[in-house]
């Protein structure tokens, strides 16, 4: 569905996107995961024709997006960081106003705004004034104006900062609704959470290079880290140590009371029925999970949130 090929932007001396390449195929939720100024929005304004490339080559839907970028907008709806909407006018006026600037047809304006207000749960609220509602509605609405004519494929750039819990599981259930329906989505994001609740594939990007992609196992079949749970006893011995090690086959660092132990949280049980055999008491347990933030973290040796 989109295929990105060499694309780089440098505003003045700064290389924000360098060389970079991935596809995305037809019904993938696909993820820019990276910190803060890692060229996430650089990305996705140039797949959305908001910016232009320096270099490379951009192809949605088979179609060149350099070449034919009116042909390429009726394809894609772009929910940008900032929201966008008239605080004095209402919910209906605001959609309104970009679906005439979409060019959608008065005939099919009225019952457009109405599925988009139905998606993502706003249409009691639909007279309400913008300046009424909450930063998340807010954001709901800057959705429902990005989908207003119908795109085969949706750009979303870190669509959830700044709001409540609530707002955000809305957005989440609004996304996976449209995936269901075929849309293709790209979704910009530092929250791994969101990734890994949302994403089929991801690519992670830092300083303006992809440093990886893949799906979520992909990645993590990249790092050496392996998942492991440290336990703390009240106290704990060599010799206990050593009797472990006897009937349980993971391998284990003691640090005084302290016994790293590399297993899944599968293993977990096992590992505490060893542990009551041996009448350890164990005094704290902690989880040491490789997920997208460690994954980063070993590739990069930075956090991904600063
Ligand atoms: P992200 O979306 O991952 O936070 P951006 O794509 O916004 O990152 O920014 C990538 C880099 O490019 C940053 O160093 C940022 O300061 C720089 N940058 C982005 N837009 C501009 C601009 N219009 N002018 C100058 N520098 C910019």
């Amino acid at each position: 569905m989109i295929q990105v090929q060499n694309l780089s932007k440098s505003f003045q001396n700064i290389k924000a996107v360098n060389d970079i390449s991935f596809t995305i195929d037809k019904g993938e939720i696909f993820g820019l995961l990276g910190p803060n100024g890692a060229g996430k929005s650089t990305t996705l304004n140039m797949m959305s024709t908001i910016l232009k490339s320096d270099t490379g080559t951009i192809h949605i839907d088979g179609i060149h997006l350099n070449e034919n970028s009116k042909e390429c907008k009726h394809l894609i709806g772009v929910v940008p960081q900032e929201i966008s909407l008239y605080e004095d006018l209402s919910a209906y006026q605001n959609l309104l106003f970009w679906g005439n600037l979409y060019g959608i047809p008065s005939k099919e304006m009225k019952e457009s705004i109405h599925t988009v207000l139905k998606l993502i749960g706003l249409l009691d609220r639909k007279k309400d004034l913008i300046k009424t509602y909450s930063g998340g509605m807010k954001r709901r609405i800057n959705i429902a104006a990005a989908l207003l004519h119908n795109p085969k494929v949706l750009f979303m750039d870190e669509p959830t900062v700044g709001i409540d819990p609530q707002s955000r599981n809305h957005i989440f259930e609004v996304i996976e609704t449209l995936n269901k329906q075929g849309m293709t989505i790209v979704y910009t994001t530092h929250y791994m959470e969101e990734v890994e609740r949302l994403c089929d594939r991801i690519a992670i990007i830092d300083s303006g290079k992809i440093i990886a992609q893949g799906t979520q196992s992909q990645l993590k079949g990249l790092v050496q880290t392996k998942e492991s749970i440290q336990f703390e006893f009240i106290f704990l011995s060599e010799s206990n140590v050593n009797q472990l090690r006897e009937v349980l086959p993971h391998s284990m660092v003691q640090n005084e009371n302290k016994l790293l132990v590399e297993c899944t949280v599968q293993e977990l049980s096992k590992v505490i029925t060893a542990c009551n055999e041996l009448q350890l008491s164990i005094k704290d347990i902690q989880l040491n999970k490789v997920n997208l933030e460690s994954i980063f973290l070993s590739l990069t040796g930075k956090q991904l949130r600063d």
